[in-house]
């Protein structure tokens, strides 16, 4: 298996990005049927730059750095209230592998638990309240799991991916405590959360990128 280390993660943010900007308009949709349309502007923004970010530091810069990095030009590029929650998403994922040349697979889940710890402390948010965290928090806790049953980090991510896709579709059925789609009330049921759409894109980008 590919060692996860600097241009590992690279990779993954130009991967996150890529997977962004190609679900752009269809993340738009679902932002304009319970928000304001622009969720895949913000996600496709913040990910774009923080790959150009990235992509400036030197070949030899370590997980921390990449990661810091792209949670800085995350949240200079994007205005909406994603933007902090995923810029304190990666400086969680920062701190979490701090002082380490490459990730094992350990290493790869506690990634995942602090983006989602991160998302969940910085927007105050619970499960159930339909946003990211729905995918997110269910991602984190299958993956830790699934680590726990000795699995590698490519089961890890699948089992992550596949938790993130079934906490997003639960979302049609709530009604939102956070965000703009609060105060639409029961006339959100039904629609997907955008941000728990784009969290499914973000985690199966990030499988894509480090499975391998
Ligand atoms: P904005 O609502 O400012 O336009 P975006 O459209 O980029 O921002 O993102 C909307 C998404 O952000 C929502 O679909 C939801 O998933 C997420 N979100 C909003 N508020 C919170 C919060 N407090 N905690 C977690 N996620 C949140
Ligand atoms: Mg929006």
């Amino acid at each position: 298996m590919m060692a996860v280390d600097g241009a590992a993660l690279r990779g993954m943010v130009a991967e996150i990005a890529a997977a962004m900007e190609a679900n752009k308009d269809e993340l738009c949709r679902l932002d304009g049927l319970i928000g304001d349309a622009d969720h895949g502007i913000a996600m496709a923004l913040g990910f774009g730059a923080a790959r150009d970010a990235v992509d400036a530091l030197g070949p030899e810069a370590e997980p921390t750095a990449v990661l810091n990095t792209a949670a800085k030009a995350f949240l200079n590029a994007v205005g909406a209230s994603s933007g902090p929650l995923y810029a304190t998403a990666l400086m969680r994922a920062g701190a979490a592998v701090k002082g380490k040349p490459a990730l094992d697979d350990d290493d790869v889940v506690a990634l995942l638990q602090a983006m989602a710890t991160g998302i969940r402390d910085r927007g105050k948010a619970e499960p159930g309240d339909k946003t990211m965290l729905d995918a997110w928090a269910p991602a984190a806790e299958a993956a830790a799991a699934a680590r726990a049953a000795g699995r590698d980090r490519a089961a890890c991510l699948d089992a992550a991916e596949a938790a993130a896709r079934a906490g997003a579709e639960a979302t049609r059925d709530m009604t939102a405590a956070k965000g703009r789609a609060e105060r639409l009330g029961q006339r959100a049921l039904g629609h997907v959360d955008p941000g728990a759409a784009s969290a499914v894109i973000a985690i199966a980008a990030m499988r894509r990128a480090l499975a391998s």
